[in-house]
């Protein structure tokens, strides 16, 4: 992972078409749209991964991403969840910001050994770099992800 931070890409998959996209990570302001529907993709706010999409994400990512795994009887996880949209706004194509249903993914979740909700885990080339239990404030969020830019 040589690429300087003009050329590092994501792949993210169309949530309309379920077609994968290539995205340049620096114009993730843009709008970058799917190259099949059209349809922006907007990455100022938490992308959704599940089964299907989550290791694909993970590992074709060039930017880090923060993870945050959640639930929605999770009353800390709510009380989170607007800080993570912030981060995902503030680190917008620097990183990647994403949400995991820990219900609807299991398969995907299964491998970290996730014993409470929320966790929140920053992966970097495709591995896991830094993890926090429990729910934090923007801060906390910020603190794990900036060593991995
Ligand atoms: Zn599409």
């Amino acid at each position: 992972m040589e690429a300087t931070t003009d050329t590092k890409k994501l792949t993210l998959r169309c949530q309309f078409c379920e077609t994968w996209n290539r995205i340049e990570a620096s114009r993730a302001a843009d709008r970058p749209k799917c190259g099949k529907c059209g349809t922006p993709m907007l990455l100022d706010r938490p992308v959704k991964l599940d089964d299907e999409t989550f290791d694909r994400t993970i590992a074709e990512s060039e930017v880090p991403v923060l993870v945050d795994f959640h639930a929605d009887w999770c009353g800390p996880c709510k009380v989170m969840a607007p800080y993570v949209d912030e981060v995902a706004a503030q680190y917008i194509g620097r990183a990647l910001v994403a949400k995991v249903d820990t219900d609807r993914a299991q398969r995907a979740v299964a491998p970290f050994g996730i014993r409470g909700i929320p966790t929140s885990i920053v992966f970097k080339d495709g591995k896991e770099f830094a993890r926090k239990v429990g729910a934090v404030p923007k801060k906390g969020l910020v603190d794990l992800l900036e060593p991995a830019l």
